[in-house]
């Protein structure tokens, strides 16, 4: 075991030494070269250190940097040294942090960062919270405690009852809504399409004086931090809307929630504490490894409801049991990376990572408009959307600057406008990063459309 630990650490030094200097998305050869992988498997063992040198030599190359600095698709986060580090250490451990009693480190990270967290996030200090795999489950999981809450204020226990028979709920979300939220409400029964959609305004957000008066019971969605602008629904109006009508409000906070560190960001995030349910990712703007999401209720009685489950081998005691919070009943330890991420930056290292990757999206945009491109958003936090004309020049782009290398940005369609998305998420992007950035996209974007204005005048 010692041998192959100094060699796995031999190798994931030079891993991480390297993001720097290779393309961010793998080769075409490197991409072809994964068929070694594919063999019909061989009947007797493999010396695990020869494993480790296939999943490097075939697997390292092959991987997308994402946590380097020049990553900037979908919104994706680095991984921070002493998470990744947490990370590895929990591989080691290899606790099953379901329960107290399998672990009782995890368990009492999951309690400690639970208190961290509801801190940097001003939420109530007895805010119940589960570990869960990304927003799409937090989003489920903390719906499936709204659909408890607002089933059983009207005499209906849908853990036992289930949903047929039961009085119909009100769903409403903004016309933006994540397909995540679409999704958990599809697996909570409550339908994707039977929902009322609110109309939002050119960056997205909800208009929330168009949400139908006297809707009850309801739950309103809201969300802040759109994937395409990065803005926010407005949440002080929602939930004083909410009040009126008893209306449990969930906000899908993915990454925006994390604005909430920034006081400088009140203007966006103000009046998300007031709801009652908020969804979140760790893997994206807390920079833990892949996958880490949080769900968090206000009254952690609703989502002990909706998640529980008794059987008389689960010993239980007076502690908070992580299986009760969340849909999993074994699961890795997410909440020791958790607790390290926070650790090691303090809460002043989340409010700079949001401030400085914030502040990289204003200096990308600043220099793409310079250079002659449309900038589609308000670029109010870490999300950046660049037109360069046409739809097909704009997709060709696209391609182009994810086979140069330098970096990776996605397309999307905003508002029906084709466009590129920029999301800064990590911690290692510098502004070094940016500006090479943004010159090799510049670079790239006008000669491919000086190339096609010469063919249009031939
Ligand atoms: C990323 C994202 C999600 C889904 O998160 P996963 O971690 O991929 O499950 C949901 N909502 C918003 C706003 C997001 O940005």
């Amino acid at each position: 075991m010692n041998e192959l630990i100094d060699d796995f650490s031999a190798r994931a030094k030079k891993y991480l030494s390297g993001l720097d200097r290779r393309n961010v998305f793998p080769s075409p050869s490197s991409l072809d070269n994964l068929k070694k992988f594919d063999f019909p498997l061989q009947n007797g063992p493999v010396d695990p250190a020869q494993v480790l040198r296939e999943l490097d030599e075939t697997g390292s190359p092959a991987t997308v940097a994402s946590t380097g600095g020049r990553y900037f698709g979908f919104v994706i986060g680095g991984s921070l040294p002493a998470a990744l580090a947490a990370n590895l250490i929990s591989g080691v451990w290899d606790q099953n942090a379901g329960g107290v009693t399998t672990s009782p480190v995890s368990a009492y990270l999951e309690e400690v960062s639970r208190k961290w967290l509801t801190d940097i996030f001003s939420l109530p200090a007895d805010t119940g919270i589960g570990f869960v795999t990304g927003a799409t489950m937090a989003n489920f999981t903390s719906l499936a405690a709204a659909r408890h809450a607002t089933l059983g204020k009207m005499g209906w226990n849908v853990e036992d009852d289930g949903l047929f028979g039961a009085p119909a709920i009100n769903v409403v979300v903004g016309e933006e809504v994540h397909v995540s939220v679409l999704k958990a409400l599809s697996m909570l029964g409550l339908g994707r399409s039977r929902i009322i959609r609110v109309p939002v305004d050119s960056q997205g957000r909800m208009k929330a004086s168009l949400i139908p008066k006297n809707l009850k019971p309801a739950i309103i969605c809201l969300q802040a931090g759109n994937v395409n602008t990065g803005a926010f629904d407005p949440a002080d109006q929602i939930c004083d809307i909410a009040a009126g009508m008893d209306a449990w409000v969930h906000v899908d906070g993915a990454f925006g929630l994390w604005a909430i560190a920034d006081p400088e960001k009140e203007h966006l995030t103000r009046g998300i504490n007031r709801a009652d349910s908020w969804a979140t990712d760790a893997h994206k703007w807390l920079n833990v490894p892949y996958d880490s999401g949080l769900a968090f209720v206000r009254d952690a009685s609703h989502l002990l409801a909706s998640m529980s489950v008794s059987a008389a081998y689960l010993v239980e005691g007076d502690e908070r049991e992580p299986f009760k919070n969340v849909p999993e009943m074994s699961r890795r330890a997410r909440g020791v990376e958790i607790w390290a991420a926070l650790r090691s930056i303090g809460k002043d290292g989340v409010k700079d990572l949001v401030k400085r990757n914030c502040e990289y999206a204003r200096l990308f945009a600043e220099r793409l408009q310079k250079a002659g491109f449309r900038i589609l958003n308000d670029v109010v936090l870490n999300q950046v959307l660049v037109s360069f004309g046409e739809p097909e020049s704009t997709n060709t782009i696209i391609k182009k600057i994810q086979d140069d290398g330098t970096c990776w940005c996605g397309g999307t369609i905003w508002q029906g406008q084709t466009a590129m998305r920029i999301s800064i998420s990590s911690w290692k992007t510098t502004r070094d990063d940016i500006i090479k950035s943004a010159d090799a996209i510049t670079r790239i974007a006008v000669r491919e459309l000086s190339g096609s204005l010469i063919k249009k005048t031939l």
